[in-house]
């Protein structure tokens, strides 16, 4: 057997050598290309699925789950070593190529099964990193793994979750948050040394993330020779500590010598099945680890900080998410608020869920868009959860309508998306859509996961989390020593209390700075949405999805609950205009004037709703908030300067319920010493400490 068989991911294939697909098969021009799947059948029969583009297998028929199992679970010793995992200790595995996802779901199960096996890792935390150049579409891999779904039924449900939550092919990363099974995946799309250059270790922390073991999943190196190139290796000793395993099915001599090279001692094993060897690995060269983290911390490696209760003072969108993140990691969360949560800015009866969109190149590095679609990812999820409680749903899967009028994104630059995750409607569609008669629709942008946003449901799911308690307290101060950090202020009754916690999230939006000095004083700009209760008449005419123009306006039914936050008429259609927009203003009374530019700004944009909104705005309701801005309009997320313990979250504008979910995720990452979603350039230009904040505001 030739050894470039032997290198083969599998042997069994069918005697004709795939065709190697060297045109790159684009959708979309992006730099993401997605996976050309060719179907051939191997010596047995079965069809199984192979990449056009490097003409190798992505798993042997004969059993690619046993095969999994063997070279990466069990050469990691990952039954082992997960089953022994402390409470709240996060076990960290690195993947070169998601491919169809099946080494993936081998590693979920098997997690699923040690923890009903071990009720101590209650608490434990699973976190898998992939990386992926070429990602196979949804319809390709639903095929591919309904195989495994009838080959191994343990995995069905696995398999239902993660095509749920597989994200559309945009460049970047990419976070499904299985919270009932404490696991976490980040998939990386673009090329792996990129993405793994982009993870963000500051080895200068006390408790730096690191990788506990790699999957080694790339095609054979004869085929494929990227994922086994020096800047993956070079990426490897960066990104492992010592002890950290590897395992690969291959035995190539670069192989071997490039993970000898950077500090890995081998050893060759029986491989799976008819193959005689593979390879595993594991870190003992702590000079070489010392090399590439070039600096003079005295490393503890893994050894997250001492966290086990966080105080969150302010309760709006972003204490909110911030507290959902850290309750789900096991950290009991005190959130505090001098009034109700969601009293300020974050409590309008609904919000537009739509993204800022950039031109498709950008989109890696551009917080709107990961965040836009963590959110929408996250608010179905919790929409399930919801349904299963008989709660009101978070988000009313919607979609909306772009009209393009105040946009930084042409309809050619929207064909550079997947259509899943924008599109522009032909004509006759956008009227079908919208229900407008007379609107030039030609230019438009279509966002099928938008959808409107709860936010009293939200409230209501997060704060049913046993591990978040709210206290109404007006904080007075914070105080920070080495070992805790201590609030004092006011509770309801006016008594004075303080409270003791591992550390501290200011989520106080342009409050913030009061409460620490070194958090930059933010710009303050007023915004007003108004709401009326449209006639049975009106209804027929108004617009059927929510729009975009220069403002935003949608249509809701307001639920149970929401007149808890504001003045709904309870199971009434609602139509919602907004927003204003004026700087310098922090008075929250409600405007006649502001309804009446509201609704200048629509019947502006769309003249045939002269006739429909009504003028008399005597009867239409209003909220304002004050949102908070900083110049460089990115929101602030980290640690302050010269502090350990308390950090800050804040500054969101009017995208809140958009961004705050995967800051509070990146926020928590770097709490708790794990490896964040956000690209250490992105984590540095949210930095509270950043030059751009240096300055006051004039
Ligand atoms: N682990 C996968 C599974 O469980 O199905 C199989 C992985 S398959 C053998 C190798 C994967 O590496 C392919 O999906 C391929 O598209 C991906 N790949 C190839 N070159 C890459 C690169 N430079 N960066 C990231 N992924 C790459």
């Amino acid at each position: 057997m030739s050894k470039s068989t032997f290198e083969s991911k599998d042997i069994y294939t069918s005697s004709s050598t795939p065709s190697k697909n060297t045109q790159l098969l684009s959708t979309h021009s992006s730099n993401i290309t997605p996976a050309k799947i060719d179907w051939q059948m191997d010596d047995t029969g079965n069809m199984v699925p192979v990449s056009g583009e490097f003409g190798d297998v992505y798993f042997s028929h004969a059993d690619g789950l046993a095969e999994s199992r063997h070279v990466f679970l069990a050469h990691n010793q990952l039954p082992e070593r997960l089953a022994n995992l402390a409470p709240k200790q996060c076990f960290t595995i690195a993947e070169l190529g998601f491919g169809t996802g099946l080494n993936f779901l081998a590693t979920w199960q098997l997690w699923q099964q040690l923890r009903v096996q071990n009720p101590k890792l209650a608490t434990a935390k699973l976190h898998f990193i992939s990386t992926e150049k070429f990602p196979i579409p949804l319809a390709d891999l639903t095929q591919i793994l309904a195989l495994w779904g009838q080959r191994a039924p343990e995995l069905t449900t696995l398999i239902e979750l993660l095509l749920e939550a597989y994200p559309p092919l945009i460049a970047g990363c990419h976070r499904l948050n299985f919270f009932d099974d404490n696991l976490t995946v980040d998939i990386w799309l673009g090329d792996a040394a990129e993405s793994l250059a982009k993870l963000a270790n500051n080895p200068s922390s006390s408790h730096a993330p690191y990788v506990d073991a790699w999957f080694l999943d790339g095609f054979a190196p004869s085929c494929n020779s990227t994922l086994w190139a020096d800047s993956i290796f070079a990426q490897m000793q960066r990104l492992s500590c010592p002890n950290t395993t590897a395992a690969t099915y291959s035995c190539a001599g670069i192989v071997k010598r490039a993970l000898q090279d950077c500090g890995f001692q081998i050893k060759k094993v029986q491989g799976f099945g008819r193959k005689r060897e593979m390879l595993t690995a594991i870190m003992t060269d702590a000079a070489k680890l010392e090399e590439s983290n070039s600096d003079s911390t005295d490393h503890t490696y893994n050894q997250p900080a001492h966290n086990s209760h966080s105080i969150i003072i302010g309760a709006g969108v972003s204490g909110l998410l911030t507290a959902w993140s850290l309750a789900n990691r096991g950290i009991q969360v005190t959130l505090l608020d001098k009034s109700a949560p969601l009293a300020g800015a974050s409590g309008n009866p609904r919000a537009l869920l739509a993204p800022k969109m950039t031109p498709i190149h950008h989109v890696d590095e551009h917080l709107h868009t990961i965040g836009y679609l963590y959110s929408s990812r996250l608010y179905r999820r919790l929409n399930i959860d919801a349904e299963k409680s008989g709660l009101v749903p978070i988000l009313e899967p919607t979609g909306a309508l772009d009209l393009l009028m105040k946009a930084n994104i042409g309809t050619e630059q929207i064909a550079d998306y997947p259509d899943e995750m924008a599109t522009t409607l032909s004509y006759e569609q956008a009227q079908n859509v919208s229900g407008l008669k007379t609107q030039d629709l030609s230019e438009n942008l279509y966002l099928p996961k938008s959808g409107l946003v709860n936010p009293q449901a939200l409230k209501a799911t997060i704060l049913t989390h046993p591990l978040i308690h709210f206290q109404q307290v007006d904080v007075k101060s914070i105080s920070e020593t080495e070992a805790s950090v201590c609030i004092e202020g006011n509770n309801q009754n006016k008594q004075a209390i303080s409270i003791n916690a591992d550390n501290v999230v200011i989520c106080a939006a342009f409050e913030s700075h009061q409460l620490d000095k070194r958090i930059f004083d933010c710009r303050k700009i007023r915004g007003q949405l108004s709401w009326f209760t449209p006639t049975i008449e009106q209804l027929k005419i108004l617009p059927k999805i929510p729009l975009k123009y220069s403002g935003y306006c949608a249509l809701f039914t307001a639920q149970a609950g929401d007149g808890q936050l504001n003045t709904v008429v309870e199971e009434q259609p609602q139509f919602l205009l907004g927003a204003s927009f004026i700087r310098n203003d922090t008075d929250i009374d409600i405007r006649q004037e502001e309804h009446q530019i509201s609704r200048e700004k629509l019947v502006t944009a769309i003249p045939e709703m002269g006739s429909v909104i009504p003028t008399d705005l005597s009867l239409w309701q209003g909220r304002a908030g004050i949102r908070t801005q900083t110049p460089d309009y990115h929101p602030i997320v980290g640690v302050l300067a010269d502090s350990k313990r308390i950090w800050v979250m804040s500054a969101m504008g009017a995208k809140g319920y958009a961004i705050a979910p995967i800051c509070a995720e990146a926020l928590t990452d770097m709490m708790l010493g794990a490896f964040a979603p956000l690209s250490t350039a992105m984590l540095v230009r949210l930095s509270p400490n950043r030059t751009r904040l240096q300055t006051p505001l004039t």
